[in-house]
């Protein structure tokens, strides 16, 4: 057995794994490793390390799959939070304009009438007509600090993630 053989053995190894050998090198290996001891030894490990990388690179294939899905799911949990704060905030903003714009109207319509029957001088009456007109607003506002997230809003999203087809529930 020359050195050309164990290295042409070694060489065969390698290449068993990932190419189809011909037969006559295939059955020149079998007989070889049968004959040499350190060739055989070394197509052992050569196996077990490669079953070895393969269990971990599936292993951390799955869970690397597997974190990647969760932080994908969170990102998207996220977005639709941030869209349904979106809204809500639309939606609080265009309830404060209207009921500023009614009591503006309302003022405008009975206001005089009401500080004359009531005897208020404009001292009094206009920085309460202003109260009244930011009230909703500051009444929105303050809602909305209190619940930062309303039990609205996690309905909402509840509802969403559940219609997401590979959500959990
Ligand atoms: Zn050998």
């Amino acid at each position: 057995m020359t050195e050309r053989d164990h290295d042409r053995a070694i060489e065969l190894i390698a290449r068993r794994g990932t190419e189809d050998l011909s037969s006559a090198d295939s059955t020149w290996l079998e007989s070889h490793l049968q004959a040499c001891r350190q060739c055989a030894d070394y197509a052992a490990d050569f196996e077990k390390a490669g079953q070895l990388l393969r269990s971990v690179t599936v292993t951390a294939t799955a869970s690397l799959v597997t974190a990647t899905q969760a932080r994908v799911r969170a990102r998207a949990i996220d977005l639709q939070e941030q869209h349904a704060r979106a809204v809500l905030i639309a939606l609080s903003f265009c309830i404060g304009v209207l009921s500023s714009t009614f009591s503006a109207w309302l003022w405008w319509k009975f206001g005089g009438w009401v500080a004359e029957r009531l005897g208020l001088s404009s001292a009094i009456v206009e920085p309460g007509v202003l109260f009244f007109l930011i009230l909703p607003a500051l009444v929105i506002a303050v809602l909305m600090l209190v619940f930062p997230r309303p039990l609205l809003e996690e309905t909402f999203l509840a509802s969403l993630v559940r219609e997401r087809p590979g959500g959990n529930q």
